[in-house]
Protein backbone atom coordinates (compact mmCIF):
# COMPACT_ATOMS: atom_id res chain seq x y z
CA UNK A 1 0.00 0.00 0.00
CA UNK A 2 1.52 2.86 -1.46
CA UNK A 3 0.57 6.83 -0.76
CA UNK A 4 2.02 9.61 -2.41
CA UNK A 5 1.38 13.25 -1.19
CA UNK A 6 2.03 16.14 -3.62
CA UNK A 7 2.43 19.64 -3.23
CA UNK A 8 2.95 19.40 0.37
CA UNK A 9 4.25 22.61 2.58
CA UNK A 10 6.59 20.64 4.58
CA UNK A 11 7.23 21.93 8.15
CA UNK A 12 9.64 18.69 9.41
CA UNK A 13 9.29 20.86 12.17
CA UNK A 14 11.61 23.11 10.25
CA UNK A 15 10.22 24.39 7.04
CA UNK A 16 11.19 22.27 4.30
CA UNK A 17 9.45 24.39 1.66
CA UNK A 18 7.45 22.34 -0.97
CA UNK A 19 7.90 18.83 -1.29
CA UNK A 20 6.38 15.48 -2.49
CA UNK A 21 6.32 12.26 0.02
CA UNK A 22 5.97 8.75 -0.77
CA UNK A 23 4.37 7.02 2.32
CA UNK A 24 4.76 2.76 2.61
CA UNK A 25 5.08 0.00 5.26
CA UNK A 26 4.07 2.55 8.03
CA UNK A 27 7.25 4.36 7.10
CA UNK A 28 8.17 7.95 5.19
CA UNK A 29 10.03 6.31 2.15
CA UNK A 30 11.01 9.58 0.12
CA UNK A 31 10.37 12.95 0.27
CA UNK A 32 11.83 15.69 -2.56
CA UNK A 33 11.29 18.81 -4.57
CA UNK A 34 9.04 16.28 -7.00
CA UNK A 35 8.65 12.57 -7.41
CA UNK A 36 8.40 11.14 -10.48
CA UNK A 37 5.20 9.08 -11.50
CA UNK A 38 5.41 5.89 -9.85
CA UNK A 39 4.15 2.60 -12.50
CA UNK A 40 0.55 2.00 -12.47
CA UNK A 41 0.89 -1.09 -11.45
CA UNK A 42 2.31 0.13 -7.85
CA UNK A 43 -1.40 0.86 -7.75
CA UNK A 44 -0.39 3.80 -5.32
CA UNK A 45 -2.98 6.28 -4.12
CA UNK A 46 -2.03 10.06 -4.84
CA UNK A 47 -3.32 12.88 -2.60
CA UNK A 48 -2.75 16.23 -3.90
CA UNK A 49 -2.25 18.62 -1.03
CA UNK A 50 -2.50 21.79 -2.73
CA UNK A 51 0.06 23.77 -1.03
CA UNK A 52 -1.42 23.07 2.37
CA UNK A 53 0.74 22.94 5.50
CA UNK A 54 2.33 19.15 6.56
CA UNK A 55 3.25 18.79 10.10
CA UNK A 56 4.31 15.72 12.08
CA UNK A 57 1.60 14.02 14.17
CA UNK A 58 1.65 15.37 17.44
CA UNK A 59 3.20 13.34 20.52
CA UNK A 60 0.77 13.86 23.80
CA UNK A 61 3.33 13.34 26.75
CA UNK A 62 0.43 12.85 29.27
CA UNK A 63 -2.81 11.50 28.75
CA UNK A 64 -4.71 9.32 31.10
CA UNK A 65 -4.87 6.40 28.48
CA UNK A 66 -6.99 4.13 30.87
CA UNK A 67 -9.44 7.65 31.82
CA UNK A 68 -8.40 9.30 35.22
CA UNK A 69 -10.42 11.07 37.83
CA UNK A 70 -12.19 9.02 40.58
CA UNK A 71 -11.05 12.35 43.31
CA UNK A 72 -14.98 13.28 43.97
CA UNK A 73 -16.09 9.42 44.55
CA UNK A 74 -16.60 6.43 42.44
CA UNK A 75 -19.05 7.82 39.96
CA UNK A 76 -15.96 10.58 38.98
CA UNK A 77 -13.97 7.91 37.33
CA UNK A 78 -13.49 9.19 33.65
CA UNK A 79 -14.02 6.28 30.87
CA UNK A 80 -11.11 5.76 28.81
CA UNK A 81 -10.86 8.19 25.59
CA UNK A 82 -11.24 6.22 22.18
CA UNK A 83 -9.33 6.35 19.38
CA UNK A 84 -10.69 9.16 17.66
CA UNK A 85 -10.33 11.52 20.08
CA UNK A 86 -6.74 11.69 19.71
CA UNK A 87 -6.67 11.17 15.85
CA UNK A 88 -9.34 14.46 15.19
CA UNK A 89 -6.86 16.45 17.07
CA UNK A 90 -3.99 15.67 15.43
CA UNK A 91 -2.81 13.31 17.98
CA UNK A 92 -0.78 10.08 16.87
CA UNK A 93 1.37 9.32 20.12
CA UNK A 94 0.14 9.07 23.17
CA UNK A 95 2.15 8.68 26.36
CA UNK A 96 -0.32 6.80 29.46
CA UNK A 97 -0.36 7.75 33.33
CA UNK A 98 -1.57 6.72 36.18
CA UNK A 99 -2.96 9.55 38.58
CA UNK A 100 -4.25 10.22 41.77
CA UNK A 101 -5.90 6.93 41.32
CA UNK A 102 -3.27 3.78 40.92
CA UNK A 103 -5.02 1.94 43.08
CA UNK A 104 -8.40 1.25 41.24
CA UNK A 105 -6.47 1.63 38.21
CA UNK A 106 -2.99 -0.36 37.46
CA UNK A 107 0.21 -0.42 35.61
CA UNK A 108 -1.05 -3.63 33.63
CA UNK A 109 -4.25 -1.57 32.75
CA UNK A 110 -2.43 0.93 31.07
CA UNK A 111 -0.13 -1.41 29.52
CA UNK A 112 -3.08 -3.26 28.14
CA UNK A 113 -4.97 0.11 26.81
CA UNK A 114 -1.73 1.34 25.16
CA UNK A 115 -1.24 -2.19 23.37
CA UNK A 116 -5.27 -1.49 22.31
CA UNK A 117 -4.57 1.71 20.75
CA UNK A 118 -1.65 0.57 18.70
CA UNK A 119 -3.79 -2.08 17.32
CA UNK A 120 -6.22 0.34 16.53
CA UNK A 121 -3.03 2.13 14.81
CA UNK A 122 -1.98 5.20 17.42
CA UNK A 123 1.19 4.78 18.71
CA UNK A 124 1.00 4.30 22.70
CA UNK A 125 3.58 4.46 25.48
CA UNK A 126 2.89 4.67 29.38
CA UNK A 127 5.16 5.24 32.47
CA UNK A 128 4.81 3.05 35.00
CA UNK A 129 3.86 3.97 38.89
CA UNK A 130 1.37 7.28 39.66
CA UNK A 131 0.65 9.47 42.61
CA UNK A 132 2.45 7.54 45.21
CA UNK A 133 5.27 6.11 46.74
CA UNK A 134 6.10 3.21 46.82
CA UNK A 135 5.23 2.91 43.18
CA UNK A 136 2.54 0.94 41.72
CA UNK A 137 4.03 -1.88 39.13
CA UNK A 138 3.89 -4.52 37.40
CA UNK A 139 7.17 -6.56 38.03
CA UNK A 140 7.37 -5.27 41.19
CA UNK A 141 10.18 -2.64 40.59
CA UNK A 142 10.15 0.45 38.66
CA UNK A 143 13.34 -0.76 37.15
CA UNK A 144 11.76 -4.08 36.43
CA UNK A 145 9.17 -2.38 34.63
CA UNK A 146 11.20 0.05 32.08
CA UNK A 147 13.75 -3.39 31.36
CA UNK A 148 11.55 -5.96 30.58
CA UNK A 149 7.58 -4.41 29.59
CA UNK A 150 8.10 -3.22 25.24
CA UNK A 151 6.02 -0.12 26.43
CA UNK A 152 6.81 1.08 29.71
CA UNK A 153 9.39 4.15 29.10
CA UNK A 154 9.76 6.02 32.60
CA UNK A 155 7.67 6.61 35.70
CA UNK A 156 4.94 8.86 36.71
CA UNK A 157 3.15 10.99 36.83
CA UNK A 158 4.76 11.10 40.80
CA UNK A 159 3.02 14.15 42.83
CA UNK A 160 5.07 16.60 44.70
CA UNK A 161 4.00 19.61 45.76
CA UNK A 162 0.19 18.52 46.33
CA UNK A 163 -1.94 17.63 49.18
CA UNK A 164 -2.80 14.26 47.30
CA UNK A 165 0.95 12.95 46.85
CA UNK A 166 2.56 10.81 49.02
CA UNK A 167 4.74 13.66 50.76
CA UNK A 168 7.97 11.89 49.43
CA UNK A 169 11.19 12.62 51.20
CA UNK A 170 14.40 13.46 49.19
CA UNK A 171 15.84 10.03 49.31
CA UNK A 172 12.67 8.59 48.39
CA UNK A 173 12.39 10.95 45.29
CA UNK A 174 16.37 10.16 44.30
CA UNK A 175 15.72 6.37 44.78
CA UNK A 176 12.93 6.81 42.38
CA UNK A 177 15.09 8.54 39.76
CA UNK A 178 18.13 6.22 40.12
CA UNK A 179 15.52 3.34 39.00
CA UNK A 180 14.00 5.11 35.98
CA UNK A 181 17.72 6.74 35.28
CA UNK A 182 19.31 2.79 35.13
CA UNK A 183 16.78 1.53 33.04
CA UNK A 184 16.76 3.92 30.51
CA UNK A 185 20.46 3.25 30.23
CA UNK A 186 19.73 -0.61 30.30
CA UNK A 187 17.02 -0.32 27.44
CA UNK A 188 17.71 2.86 25.47
CA UNK A 189 13.68 4.24 27.11
CA UNK A 190 13.65 7.61 28.29
CA UNK A 191 14.41 6.32 31.51
CA UNK A 192 12.56 9.63 33.44
CA UNK A 193 10.60 10.27 36.42
CA UNK A 194 7.39 12.34 35.04
CA UNK A 195 6.25 14.48 37.94
CA UNK A 196 2.93 15.81 38.64
CA UNK A 197 3.40 19.41 40.16
CA UNK A 198 0.26 20.84 42.32
CA UNK A 199 0.21 24.01 43.98
CA UNK A 200 2.18 23.24 47.40
CA UNK A 201 4.47 26.27 47.88
CA UNK A 202 7.12 23.80 47.91
CA UNK A 203 7.06 24.09 44.17
CA UNK A 204 10.23 22.53 42.80
CA UNK A 205 12.20 22.82 45.78
CA UNK A 206 12.45 19.33 45.65
CA UNK A 207 13.53 18.77 42.32
CA UNK A 208 16.90 21.40 43.21
CA UNK A 209 17.92 19.59 45.97
CA UNK A 210 17.63 16.49 44.31
CA UNK A 211 20.08 17.83 41.27
CA UNK A 212 22.67 19.03 43.84
CA UNK A 213 22.59 15.95 46.08
CA UNK A 214 22.85 13.47 43.49
CA UNK A 215 24.96 12.66 40.54
CA UNK A 216 21.61 12.10 38.45
CA UNK A 217 21.63 14.07 35.22
CA UNK A 218 18.70 16.96 35.07
CA UNK A 219 17.02 15.56 32.17
CA UNK A 220 15.58 12.43 34.83
CA UNK A 221 13.56 15.16 36.63
CA UNK A 222 10.40 16.21 34.06
CA UNK A 223 7.94 18.30 36.07
CA UNK A 224 4.89 18.81 34.29
CA UNK A 225 1.84 21.04 34.71
CA UNK A 226 4.63 23.96 35.35
CA UNK A 227 2.23 26.56 34.11
CA UNK A 228 -1.03 26.05 36.90
CA UNK A 229 0.82 28.87 39.30
CA UNK A 230 3.14 31.88 37.66
CA UNK A 231 5.62 31.83 40.25
CA UNK A 232 5.61 27.90 39.72
CA UNK A 233 6.73 28.74 36.21
CA UNK A 234 8.77 30.83 36.96
CA UNK A 235 10.98 28.69 39.29
CA UNK A 236 10.31 25.77 35.92
CA UNK A 237 11.80 28.13 33.76
CA UNK A 238 14.71 28.42 35.89
CA UNK A 239 15.21 24.99 36.10
CA UNK A 240 15.73 24.48 32.18
CA UNK A 241 19.28 26.08 32.22
CA UNK A 242 20.54 23.46 34.34
CA UNK A 243 19.03 20.66 31.69
CA UNK A 244 15.63 19.86 32.73
CA UNK A 245 12.82 19.82 30.20
CA UNK A 246 9.41 21.18 31.74
CA UNK A 247 6.14 20.19 30.69
CA UNK A 248 3.28 22.89 30.23
CA UNK A 249 -0.21 21.36 30.79
CA UNK A 250 -3.11 22.51 27.98
CA UNK A 251 -5.77 22.78 30.79
CA UNK A 252 -8.77 25.43 30.69
CA UNK A 253 -7.64 28.55 32.42
CA UNK A 254 -9.79 31.80 33.61
CA UNK A 255 -8.56 35.00 33.18
CA UNK A 256 -9.01 35.82 36.99
CA UNK A 257 -6.87 32.55 38.14
CA UNK A 258 -3.22 32.50 39.35
CA UNK A 259 -2.13 30.14 36.36
CA UNK A 260 -1.11 30.73 32.50
CA UNK A 261 -2.82 29.22 29.65
CA UNK A 262 -0.74 26.81 27.82
CA UNK A 263 -0.58 29.47 24.64
CA UNK A 264 0.50 32.32 27.28
CA UNK A 265 3.05 30.19 29.07
CA UNK A 266 4.80 28.55 25.74
CA UNK A 267 4.52 33.00 24.54
CA UNK A 268 6.47 33.41 27.81
CA UNK A 269 8.90 31.00 27.71
CA UNK A 270 10.00 31.94 24.01
CA UNK A 271 10.36 35.64 25.36
CA UNK A 272 12.31 34.09 28.33
CA UNK A 273 15.17 32.80 26.22
CA UNK A 274 14.88 30.05 27.74
CA UNK A 275 16.70 26.86 25.74
CA UNK A 276 13.89 26.04 22.90
CA UNK A 277 14.57 22.09 22.74
CA UNK A 278 13.99 22.05 27.18
CA UNK A 279 9.74 22.55 26.85
CA UNK A 280 6.93 19.95 25.57
CA UNK A 281 3.15 20.82 25.88
CA UNK A 282 1.08 17.78 26.63
CA UNK A 283 -3.28 17.60 27.45
CA UNK A 284 -3.62 16.01 30.84
CA UNK A 285 -5.98 13.66 28.31
CA UNK A 286 -8.87 11.66 30.17
CA UNK A 287 -8.55 13.71 33.70
CA UNK A 288 -11.22 15.25 35.48
CA UNK A 289 -12.13 18.24 34.74
CA UNK A 290 -14.62 19.58 36.92
CA UNK A 291 -16.20 23.14 36.75
CA UNK A 292 -17.22 24.97 39.36
CA UNK A 293 -19.77 27.59 40.02
CA UNK A 294 -19.34 30.74 41.92
CA UNK A 295 -19.94 29.11 45.13
CA UNK A 296 -16.85 26.63 44.66
CA UNK A 297 -19.75 23.60 43.90
CA UNK A 298 -18.75 20.73 41.21
CA UNK A 299 -21.90 21.68 38.41
CA UNK A 300 -19.85 19.98 35.67
CA UNK A 301 -17.71 17.05 35.67
CA UNK A 302 -15.27 17.45 32.05
CA UNK A 303 -12.46 15.12 30.62
CA UNK A 304 -9.61 16.42 28.94
CA UNK A 305 -8.84 15.76 25.61
CA UNK A 306 -5.72 15.60 23.26
CA UNK A 307 -7.39 18.03 21.31
CA UNK A 308 -5.90 20.72 23.38
CA UNK A 309 -2.89 20.62 21.61
CA UNK A 310 -3.99 21.69 18.35
CA UNK A 311 -6.24 24.30 20.22
CA UNK A 312 -3.40 25.71 21.43
CA UNK A 313 -0.86 26.05 18.65
CA UNK A 314 -3.92 27.28 16.59
CA UNK A 315 -4.03 30.10 19.12
CA UNK A 316 -0.37 30.97 18.84
CA UNK A 317 -0.35 30.99 14.87
CA UNK A 318 -3.85 33.16 15.13
CA UNK A 319 -1.22 35.32 17.93
CA UNK A 320 1.15 35.54 14.99
CA UNK A 321 3.62 33.27 16.46
CA UNK A 322 5.71 31.06 13.78
CA UNK A 323 4.99 27.50 13.11
CA UNK A 324 8.13 26.21 13.19
CA UNK A 325 8.54 28.33 17.01
CA UNK A 326 5.75 26.46 18.22
CA UNK A 327 5.81 23.16 16.77
CA UNK A 328 8.76 21.15 18.66
CA UNK A 329 6.80 21.50 21.76
CA UNK A 330 4.11 18.89 20.48
CA UNK A 331 6.88 16.92 18.25
CA UNK A 332 10.52 17.06 17.97
CA UNK A 333 11.01 17.88 21.61
CA UNK A 334 8.99 15.65 23.39
CA UNK A 335 10.44 12.76 20.82
CA UNK A 336 13.95 13.45 22.02
CA UNK A 337 13.14 13.54 25.34
CA UNK A 338 11.12 10.83 25.36
CA UNK A 339 13.82 8.80 22.74
CA UNK A 340 11.71 7.91 20.33
CA UNK A 341 13.52 8.18 17.80
CA UNK A 342 10.71 7.53 14.62
CA UNK A 343 8.48 10.08 15.78
CA UNK A 344 7.87 13.82 16.05
CA UNK A 345 9.60 14.74 12.77
CA UNK A 346 9.21 14.67 9.11
CA UNK A 347 11.72 12.83 7.53
CA UNK A 348 13.05 9.81 5.33
CA UNK A 349 12.32 6.87 7.32
CA UNK A 350 10.21 8.26 10.09
CA UNK A 351 7.13 6.84 11.01
CA UNK A 352 4.06 8.41 8.69
CA UNK A 353 2.57 10.03 11.47
CA UNK A 354 1.30 13.20 9.29
CA UNK A 355 -1.18 15.78 10.01
CA UNK A 356 -2.26 18.50 7.25
CA UNK A 357 -3.57 21.51 8.45
CA UNK A 358 -6.10 23.96 6.76
CA UNK A 359 -5.66 28.03 6.49
CA UNK A 360 -7.43 28.44 9.49
CA UNK A 361 -4.99 26.06 11.62
CA UNK A 362 -7.55 23.20 11.73
CA UNK A 363 -7.26 19.39 11.37
CA UNK A 364 -7.72 18.83 7.97
CA UNK A 365 -5.85 14.72 7.48
CA UNK A 366 -4.70 13.04 10.41
CA UNK A 367 -1.95 9.90 8.76
CA UNK A 368 -0.95 7.67 11.64
CA UNK A 369 1.39 4.81 10.72
CA UNK A 370 1.19 5.20 7.13
CA UNK A 371 -2.96 4.77 7.27
CA UNK A 372 -5.66 7.80 7.24
CA UNK A 373 -7.64 8.19 10.24
CA UNK A 374 -8.98 11.48 9.28
CA UNK A 375 -10.03 12.61 5.68
CA UNK A 376 -11.34 16.20 5.72
CA UNK A 377 -11.75 17.32 9.35
CA UNK A 378 -14.13 13.28 9.75
CA UNK A 379 -12.41 10.07 11.63
CA UNK A 380 -12.69 6.75 9.36
CA UNK A 381 -11.42 5.32 11.58
CA UNK A 382 -13.11 4.52 15.32
CA UNK A 383 -12.07 2.46 18.41
CA UNK A 384 -13.11 -0.76 18.54
CA UNK A 385 -16.01 0.50 20.99
CA UNK A 386 -16.15 3.60 20.12
CA UNK A 387 -19.84 5.07 18.67
CA UNK A 388 -19.57 6.66 15.44
ZN1 LIG B 1 -1.18 15.45 37.11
Amino acid sequence: MLTVLRNADVFAPEPKGRCDLLVGGERVLWMGASLADLPASLAATIVDLEGMRLIPGLIDGHVHLTGGGGEAGPESRVPPPMLSRYTRGGVTSAIGVLGTDDVTRSTAELVVTARALIAEGLSAWCHTGGYHLPPTTLTGSVRGDIAQIDRIIGVGEVALSDHRSSQPTLDELLRLASEAHVAGLMTGKAGIVHLHLGDGERGLALIRDALVNSELPARVFNPTHVNRRKALFDEALSLTSVGCHIDITAFPVATDEDAWSAAAALSRYFESGAPRDRVTVSSDGGGCLPRFDDAGRVVQMGVGDSGALMETIAELLRDGAALPDVLPAFTSNVSRLLRLPHKGRIDVGSDADLVVLDDSHQVRHVMARGAWHVRDGVPLRFGTFEER
